[in-house]
């Protein structure tokens, strides 16, 4: 069985008690990989040599070009290992492996981004009346620690990782335990492409008591920056702030999809159905939540229901497979299911969908659920969506609203006065207009409320792992 290990300072090393974790295919639910995982001494371990890699190393002294050119040939080695990659988050997951694929390409472009982004950004200057001229530097801060969920694997971790290299800081990334493999080739690759020892390091482990608790504690941290649940994002919030450390947290979500008597049916239709049954709906920004205007709702719910009853669902590994049969994890299913079980006490019901075999839940739809059902409140994140219908504009945003996530929202409308009007209303750091999933990495993505707290994407990434500095010169006496 191959064993995949830790990347520190330069090498892949087991752990230092020699302990190991299973990695399970959901799908089979079987082992098909060994993993180190670490504790608070590797985790250490890993820290210290970021931390000896920042200070005495080249990395954050050679210079934007030079840095652009080695995580250039990273993301040439990530493609050119693209099978390997896609089929480990597909096999740690149970993600469909054709948007394993799409992950790869969005992975290797967000090093090739973050790469180009930080050589291109200009500095801003200042000119000053009194006869000085002051300018802004944007320094790297040191050690930035990367914390990233398990369902996006390879895509969330590089999105974090990636801008902190670009900008010339060093790296520990732990990937979450039931997704690790991804990160380890990555670290791989990374040694291949020519990055110093100690530049990116991978721990793996678990988070509470684990490698991911002794990592967002180390007095040697600069930065966290994680994605994953509210409740863990409070828990490294607080440890953060033991030591002063900023921390950007991309948390959860319980996204709100609002369809318009105006909106293009097809179009809505087909967006509705991949923002909640892609990634079976593990997907912090699904749109777990849709809104029909009553003019569209019955023939909107009709085809909604074809459309999800139409995915071909399968094994992952199958390239035709278009929704998986198997969520993440058992504890993950055995979460999702639970919500099922009481959606008819709490007034809703199930019009398809429901628990499949293994640990799979199939493409389901709720009517009828009062607003206050937990469905309609707490995040599922797996493929359940709850419908509901809604007459006029005001009383949708404020349904919409009423949430104490705000990731991102959908609004499908041919109205363009409405589009504007109701995305500015809407409380979410990202709203698609009938589209989804789109992204532009120099915008800002996170979320308001329980979703998160601060930015990150082109400039807003540069705030957070650069250390901004003014110069102020006297250029006439
Ligand atoms: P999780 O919070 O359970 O775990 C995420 C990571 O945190 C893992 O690596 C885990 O090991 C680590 N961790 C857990 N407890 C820790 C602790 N006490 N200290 C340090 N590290 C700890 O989240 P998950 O179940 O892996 O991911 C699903 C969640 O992530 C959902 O809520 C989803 O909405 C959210 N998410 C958000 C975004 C976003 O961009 N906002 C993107 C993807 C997923």
């Amino acid at each position: 069985m191959d064993f995949y290990g830790h990347i520190i300072d330069g090498e892949e090393v087991p752990s230092l008690d020699g302990a190991t974790m299973p990695d399970i295919d959901p799908f089979t639910r079987e082992q098909w990989a060994t993993v180190a995982c670490g504790g608070k001494a590797d985790a250490d371990r890993a820290v210290a040599a970021a931390r000896k890699a920042f200070d005495e190393g080249p990395w954050p002294r050679m210079g934007y070009e030079k840095r652009q050119a080695i995580m250039h040939r990273l993301a040439d080695l990530m493609d050119e290992h693209a099978d390997e990659l896609a089929m480990a988050d597909t096999r740690d997951m149970g993600k469909p492996i054709v948007q394993a694929h799409h992950d790869v390409a969005r992975s290797s472009w967000n090093v090739r981004f973050f790469a180009d982004h930080a050589r291109m950004s200009p500095s801003e200057a200042y000119p000053m009346d009194s006869g000085h001229h002051a300018y802004a530097r944007f320094d790297p801060v040191g050690v930035a620690v990367a914390i990233s969920p398990w369902n996006f694997p390879l895509m969330l971790g590089t999105w974090k990782v990636m801008p902190a290299l670009a900008w010339g800081n060093t790296v520990v990334w732990k990937p979450a335990e039931d997704t690790p493999v991804s990160a380890t080739i990555v670290g791989r690759l990374a040694l291949e492409a020519g990055m110093p020892p100690g530049v990116l390091n991978v721990v793996h482990g678990y988070g509470p008591d684990s490698a991911g608790a002794a990592l967002t504690s180390n007095p040697d941290v600069e930065r966290i920056t994680f994605t994953g649940e509210s409740g863990t994002g409070k828990i490294i919030s607080a440890a953060a702030s033991r030591n002063l450390v900023p921390v950007s947290l991309e948390l959860g979500g319980k996204g709100a999809n609002i369809v318009f008597d105006d909106a293009e049916l097809d179009n809505a239709v087909h967006w509705a159905v991949q923002a909640i049954f892609r990634n079976a709906g593990q997907i912090c920004l699904s749109g777990s939540r849709l809104y029909l205007q009553a003019g569209i709702y019955d023939e909107f719910v009709e085809r909604f229901v074809a459309a999800a009853e139409a995915l071909k669902a399968g094994d992952p590994k199958d390239e035709g497979t278009e929704f998986p049969l198997a969520l993440a994890s058992q504890e993950h299913f055995d979460k999702v299911s639970s919500y099922l079980g009481t959606i008819e006490q709490d007034g809703g019901r199930i019009v398809t969908g429901g628990v499949g075999e293994g640990w799979s839940v199939k493409p389901t739809i709720i009517l009828d659920a009062p607003p206050t059902a937990r469905v309609c409140r707490e995040e599922i994140f797996g493929p359940v969506c709850v419908v509901q219908r809604f007459e006029t504009e005001d009383e949708v945003v404020h349904a919409a609203n009423d949430t104490r996530y705000g990731l991102n929202a959908m609004v499908f409308t041919e109205n363009l006065s409405r589009a504007h009007r109701v995305a500015a209303k809407l409380k979410a750091g990202t709203v698609w207009v009938n589209c989804f999933f789109i992204r532009d990495l120099r915008a800002p993505f996170g979320g308001v409320g329980e979703s998160g707290v601060g930015r990150e994407g082109g400039n807003f990434s540069r705030e957070f792992f650069t250390e901004p500095k003014a110069v102020v010169m006297q250029i006439s006496p």
